[in-house]
């Protein structure tokens, strides 16, 4: 095998090795079945047997919570940002967002089409550079739900606690850090997430909804958009994304090897305290985006003085073998995604080569 590079692409993202050689040993012929598991009937008892496996694992990660269904849909994160209020945003009542940054601004355009929503908190004035105090919140009677994005892949920050919604559903976009901290799934009435940072490959999305709200969709939805279609047949109605949930379970697999997601967590908080140190005693050199008290543990935003220099940091960074360090095109920048698979050495790394920048440019 070739060299693995310093993989910090912000989606698609590095996988864990262990999750990549295993699924290789398996490619060809999936436990003597003489096949691909790619090649099998959804129908079939084997396929079966992972697809639950893997909506079982989940809820297992989550602590077992009563009341919880996962569905493995399709379309990606960008399509939750419809069927949310096509299914839950009914006669009379607002959807409630909060405006956090360029993932919040999607999701709340998406419902604007469907029907009326408010923004019941945002960080628009603060340019996104953080999270929104929602301790004082004041959600509208008429309230869907309180829609959230737990992460803002393309700013850099990320919730540290969720409000209390009382009995209005709180759901949150959580595409960019699922499982990279444990969480009170009861505290929600839905995530989700598309799969292709924390979960495993692209090609399925995560939704673990509380059942009273995706087992009744209103009937005028198309099949395919509706909620109950996937909640009362097992996510199995139409043919689903059966390698990528396959891959999936295998990374929820990893994450038990790890000893779960409170073990998950330390390295996350280590290897997320290493590079902002590197970046908040480069004495200026490096700038967070994030305010500090709001910084993602997943996608770390910084700048250096200027457009150029940043151009060269990442011409620089490609040819000592660093993937996917240019900022978003939309805020420009640097970012390095640091996902849960992502090796604590490859941050190492980087803050190596970050410091033998600085000294040959500071
Ligand atoms: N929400 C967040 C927070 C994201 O980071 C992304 C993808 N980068 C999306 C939604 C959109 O996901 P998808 O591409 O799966 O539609």
């Amino acid at each position: 095998m070739g060299k693995r590079a310093y993989n910090f692409n912000a989606g698609p993202a590095a996988l864990p090795l262990a999750v990549l050689e295993r699924a290789q040993a398996e490619f060809v012929d999936f436990h003597g079945t003489g096949m691909s598991i790619m090649e099998m009937s959804h129908r079939g008892a084997v396929y079966e047997g992972v697809h639950n496996e893997a909506s079982s694992r989940l809820l297992q990660l989550l602590g077992n919570p009563q009341g919880y269904k996962v569905l493995f849909l399709q379309g990606g994160a960008s399509t939750q940002f419809a069927m949310i209020p096509m299914n839950l945003l009914t006669e009379g009542k607002v959807g409630a967002y909060v405006k956090t940054g360029s993932w919040a601004n999607k999701a709340i355009k998406e419902a604007k089409l469907i029907g009326e929503t408010v923004v019941a908190a945002s960080s628009e004035e603060d340019k996104y550079m953080s999270i929104p105090d929602l301790s004082k919140l004041q959600l509208p009677e008429n309230a869907a739900y309180l829609h959230l994005t737990s992460n803002e892949t393309i700013e850099g920050t990320q919730f540290t606690q969720y409000p209390d919604t009382g009995s209005v559903p709180l759901i949150a976009d959580m595409s960019s850090d699922i499982l990279c901290r444990p969480f009170d799934l009861s505290q929600f009435g839905m995530v989700y997430a598309g799969a292709q940072k924390n979960l495993g490959p692209s090609g399925v999305t995560v939704v673990i909804a509380r059942e009273e709200l995706v087992n009744d969709s209103p009937k005028h939805i198309p099949s395919m958009l509706r909620y109950d279609t996937h909640a009362n047949n097992n996510s199995l109605y139409n043919t689903p994304p059966s390698f990528s949930i396959y891959m999936v379970n295998e990374v929820l697999r990893w994450i038990e090897e790890q000893g779960g997601l409170q073990a998950v967590e330390k390295n996350n908080r280590e290897k997320a305290a290493l590079l902002y140190d590197a970046i908040d005693n480069s004495g200026g050199f490096f700038r967070g985006c994030a305010s500090k008290e709001s910084r993602s543990l997943m996608n770390v935003t910084f700048r250096l003085a200027d457009e150029e220099l940043e151009k060269q940091f990442i011409k620089l960074s490609e040819q000592e073998g660093f993937v996917g360090l240019k900022g978003h095109r939309s805020v420009g920048g640097l970012r390095a995604s640091i996902y849960n698979a992502v090796p604590y050495d490859n941050i190492k790394a980087l803050v190596d080569f970050m410091n033998h920048f600085q000294q040959q440019n500071g």
